[in-house]
């Protein structure tokens, strides 16, 4: 089924995002996770898709997998960057013979370390170009990402609502966020995109806090900040993990919950295929 179909009929609802994981045993393992998760009912489940240099068959082979449950509709994601346009066609192709009828339309990253990286010399440059050639098959429910403080690359909030908008005009049915830590950041990106003409559903991206080190590099590639009240809160617990990992899950609890209050019911959890830690979340928001 497509998302867009599934958000008209659901306005309250859990997505999960996994990653394919690079071995058999990590696959059963996805595999266990997928089927507890289940037990919530989610909207859609997605396969990330790997950087350059990484066997990107495998959200392929994860995204099949995944498909074998019944009643979950799967979408895998797909990047531009470093992709001939016959890989990118073909792929489509094969997903669509598959059963496929969503897909996660994205840029992507130039390989780590790399500088002044010549994006327009991509056979397609920016997701826009992407979402425009998935759309042009007339098969696909296109969602795409957004930045709710804004892409590491552009320099100003203006300039980012009006490429994200261009992005969105090109043939995209929804969109999930970056990971936030400061909702403020997220009803403001809403105003903006609102104010833009933006209309399609924003579903808000959650990162399950555990570990506050491993968060801060995430962040700084990422442009998302983290308040201070929450690396405190969590820094204190910096050699006992039980600790800051239940300091965390009541950090994403409160998070979780102030979105619901200002009536965002719909929640992509980044689940990093944790089955547990997304459980205690969804209990402590129940
Ligand atoms: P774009 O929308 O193309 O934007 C990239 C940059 O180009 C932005 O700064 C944008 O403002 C700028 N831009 C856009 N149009 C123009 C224009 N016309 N002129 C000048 N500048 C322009 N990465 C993966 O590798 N695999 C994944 O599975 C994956 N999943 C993700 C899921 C989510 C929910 C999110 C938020 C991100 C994900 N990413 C993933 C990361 C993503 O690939 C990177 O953030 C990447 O840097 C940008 O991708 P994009 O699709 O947003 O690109």
């Amino acid at each position: 089924m497509k998302i867009i179909d599934i958000l008209k009929m659901h306005d309250k609802g859990v997505s999960f995002e996994f990653f394919p994981p690079k071995t058999e045993s990590g696959m059963d393992s996805l595999v266990s996770t997928v089927k507890i998760l289940k037990a919530y009912k989610p909207l859609y489940a997605s396969m990330t898709y790997g950087a350059i240099g990484s066997d990107q068959n495998k959200t392929k082979e994860a995204t099949y997998k995944l498909i074998e449950e019944k009643d979950l509709t799967v979408m895998p994601h797909l990047t531009c960057v470093g992709a001939s346009a016959d890989t990118i066609k073909n792929l489509l192709h094969e997903y669509r013979q598959n059963g496929i009828e969503n897909i996660m339309a994205l840029r992507g990253d130039p390989p780590a370390g790399t500088i002044n990286f010549d994006f327009k010399s991509q056979a397609l440059c920016y997701a826009k170009d992407l979402v425009k050639y998935i759309k042009g098959l007339d098969h696909f429910c296109i969602g795409v990402a957004v930045y709710p403080e804004g892409h590491i690359e552009t320099k100003s909030l203006e300039e980012d609502i009006e490429y994200t908008k261009q992005k969105i005009d090109a043939g995209a049915h929804f969109a999930v966020t970056q990971m936030f830590f400061d909702n403020a950041h997220f009803y403001n990106f809403l105003d903006r995109a609102d104010k833009k003409g933006i209309k399609i559903p924003i579903l808000p991206g959650i990162f399950p806090l555990t570990d506050i080190d491993k968060l801060k590099k995430f962040c700084l590639v990422s442009r998302t900040t983290i308040p201070k009240k929450i690396e405190n809160e969590m820094a204190r617990f910096r050699h006992r993990p039980e600790d800051m990992e239940k300091a965390g899950r009541e950090i994403t609890i409160n998070q979780c919950r102030d979105l619901i209050k200002h009536g965002h019911k719909r929640l992509h959890f980044f689940t990093f295929n944790k089955a547990n830690t997304i459980k205690n979340i969804l209990k402590g928001i129940s």
